[in-house]
């Protein structure tokens, strides 16, 4: 009965978005027991790019043919470093908790579930979950010929200072 109990409780945690809630829960639940509740998707497994990342992501491709599809999850105040997809257009579906994404010389743009952003290919940019926040989305790429990543510096404090 109490294992019923604390189950509903998660899942209303997640039924009200419950995210905030959700990051100062971390320390009583695991990382990835925590990511797999942020998003329909199944969060995978520990990001293998996890050296271009500030702070802990996870990963779970879920299509890997003709156009890749990615499930990343966040944990709070992750973020990728500054990147370039080449010629690759880059789409991202947001799927839970709440994010940024930000163009180079451009205001970080909040992000939330239903959220649709369209990287262009050459365009430095960055994305990632809010301080205080899980986040995750799916990730399309549509690559041209020769498609490449190209990861540059991480996002720096004072950079990621500008989210709340
Ligand atoms: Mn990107």
């Amino acid at each position: 009965m109490r294992k019923f109990v604390l189950a509903a409780a998660a899942a209303a945690a997640v039924a009200f978005g419950g995210m905030a809630a959700m990051a100062a829960e971390t320390t009583a639940a695991s990382g990835l027991e925590m990511a797999n509740r942020v998003s329909v998707f199944p969060a995978g497994e520990e990001n293998p790019y996890g050296k271009y990342f500030t702070g802990q992501s996870y990963l779970q491709m879920l299509v890997t043919d003709a156009i890749p599809i990615g499930n990343v999850t966040f944990e709070p105040g992750c973020r990728n470093n500054w990147h370039i997809h080449h010629n690759s257009t880059q789409i991202l579906l947001v799927t839970g908790g709440r994010g940024y994404y930000q163009e180079w010389g451009k205001a970080p743009q909040e992000l939330h579930p239903g959220d649709v952003v369209e990287v262009p290919p050459e365009t430095k940019h960055w994305h990632g979950a809010a301080p205080d926040s899980w986040f995750s989305h799916l990730s399309v790429e549509v690559a041209g010929e020769g498609a490449s990543n190209e990861w540059c510096e991480p996002v720096s404090d004072e950079e990621y200072s500008q989210v709340q």
